[in-house]
Order: C-alpha cells, then sequence, then structure tokens
C-alpha cells in the first residue's frame, strides 16, 4: 500500500468514526454513520495573537453537516462566526483539527488542491456582495464557471437559469452598481452555486439588508437549497431566518453547541 492510499484509509476512518459521534450528538433525524457529512469540522482550533495576548477563538469546535440540512449559525459578534465559515470555507487553515469536505480531509493538502476543492465543492456568500463592478450580472455567474473550463456558452444557458430561478430574468444585463442591495445579493448567491457546489456558507448574507428584502433574499437561497440538496451554514443575527433552518447552533468557548 502506497503511503498516499494508506494515509487516505486512515482519513476515512477517522471521518467516520468522528462523523458517527458527532451524528449522535447532534440528534439529526435519519443521520447515521452511513449518511455521511458533506461538511465536518473535528476538533478545529483557531488562535489569534493580540499583543501578548493569545485570543482562542475555535478551540475543539466540531460542527458535522448533512446534504441537504440547512445550519444557522447564531453568535454576538466577535465570537469567530467568520472564522468558523473562512476555515470551513477552506479560505483558511486552522491551527488544529481537521475539516472534512465531502469526506475528503483538507488539512495535509497544498493550496492548489484546496483551491480546486473549494471551486468545485465550496460555494461562498459574504455579507458585502463582493461582485465585480464592470461586469454584468449574468457575466458574474459565468465567470467561476468559466474558470473552471466550462465553455462559454454553457455557463451563460447555467447563469441564465439561475438568474431567473431567482426572480433576476430582467437583470441579467445590468451591472452591480445599477442592481439594488438585494439583487445584488441574489446575484451573489448565484454566484455562489453557479459551480453546483455540495456546501453553501454564508457570512450574514442578509446583514447590510432591510427586513423585507432580506426576506426575499432568504427565501431564494432556502429554496435553491432545498431543491439541490445543498448543505448550508448562515451566520446571521435574524433569529425570525433562523428559525426556519433545519438547526440552530452557537459559539461558546470556542466550541460549538447546539440550540433549543
Ligand atoms: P464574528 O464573525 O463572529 O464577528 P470573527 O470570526 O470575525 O467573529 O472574529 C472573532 C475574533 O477574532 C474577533 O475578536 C476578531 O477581532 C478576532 N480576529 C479575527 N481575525 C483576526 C486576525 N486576522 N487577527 C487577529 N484577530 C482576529
Ligand atoms: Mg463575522
Amino acid at each position: 500500500m502506497s503511503d498516499t492510499s494508506s494515509r487516505t484509509a486512515a482519513d476515512a476512518a477517522r471521518h467516520a468514526t468522528a462523523a458517527a459521534t458527532a451524528a449522535a450528538a447532534s440528534g439529526v433525524a435519519g443521520a447515521t454513520a452511513d449518511d455521511a457529512p458533506v461538511l465536518h469540522l473535528n476538533a478545529v482550533s483557531r488562535h489569534y495573537l493580540q499583543g501578548d495576548e493569545r485570543l482562542d477563538i475555535l478551540n475543539g469546535a466540531d460542527l458535522a453537516v448533512w446534504p441537504g440540512q440547512s445550519v444557522a449559525l447564531i453568535a454576538p459578534s466577535g465570537s469567530g462566526k467568520s472564522t468558523l465559515l473562512h476555515i470551513a470555507g477552506l479560505l483558511e487553515r486552522p491551527d488544529g483539527g481537521e475539516v472534512f469536505v465531502a469526506g475528503k480531509a483538507t488539512s495535509a493538502l497544498g493550496d492548489g488542491s484546496r483551491t480546486r476543492l473549494r471551486r468545485t465543492a465550496l460555494g461562498f456568500v459574504y455579507q458585502f456582495h463582493h461582485l465585480l463592478p464592470e461586469f454584468s450580472a449574468l457575466e458574474n455567474v459565468m465567470l467561476p464557471q468559466m474558470v473552471r473550463g466550462l465553455k462559454r456558452t454553457e455557463a451563460e444557458a447555467r447563469a441564465s437559469e439561475l438568474l431567473s430561478y431567482l426572480g433576476l430574468k430582467d437583470r441579467t444585463g445590468h451591472r452591480p452598481g445599477e442592481l439594488s442591495g438585494g439583487e445584488q445579493q441574489r446575484v451573489a448567491i448565484a454566484r455562489a452555486v453557479a459551480n453546483a457546489p455540495r456546501v453553501l456558507l454564508a457570512d450574514e448574507p442578509t446583514g447590510n439588508l432591510d427586513p423585507r428584502t432580506s426576506e426575499r433574499v432568504f427565501t431564494a437561497l432556502s429554496e435553491l437549497v432545498r431543491e439541490s440538496r445543498l448543505a448550508t451554514v448562515v451566520a446571521t443575527h435574524n433569529m425570525d431566518l433562523a428559525a426556519r433552518m433545519d438547526r440552530r447552533v452557537t459559539l461558546r468557548e470556542g466550541k460549538v453547541a447546539e440550540l433549543e
């Protein structure tokens, strides 16, 4: 057995054990060891140094999310929500612990492999849309697909379909500056799911929107998640929206705790 395959086998065994524990702990209906989580943070830690002081932002955080499951992450500002999402999204590396994406351990992967996995398996929506201002809504949704190697016509068809689905059929030619906040955020959602990820991570996606607009964006997001069996983790301060998700968790002393 080569080094690579034995490492993979060890990863799989570790993941299966941790997944079974996580399934039991989360009390998720139907979640068993066979039904593996698509995203799994196992004993993740992350600290920052502030002068002489060490801030343990994440300290043994465990979170397993199953396909089709929506999780609201509700915790005060500064408690580590963005840190957790960035680590789950392979945008940052943890100091300790392991992140499994679609069953694959990511800590030993090089930057190139992490980037490829991020592009194919993960979608990210930020509080601010981060759309490219000089491109149309359609082009913004086409770009990640073309980066992945899709032909222009295929990327355009999918972008157009997604934008229509999100209620933006008449806005596809507009640039971000010509769209409202809610429209911009729906384009950002379309872009995040353009490559059909397994997991969608959203960091206060409605944080900048008025209540009505945020309701609209959230409904669009929920429908998309349900229809595509995406797993999603959404950091939010909006308790009404969180109440409509499958699960609610918070961060307590650097660990993920279930709410309710
Ligand atoms: P939240 O998203 O819940 O508001 P964050 O994950 O952004 O929390 O931040 C958690 C804590 O970690 C905050 O106190 C923040 O100041 C600190 N922090 C975040 N990023 C860094 C960094 N790069 N360097 C130092 N401290 C950081
Ligand atoms: Mg944050």
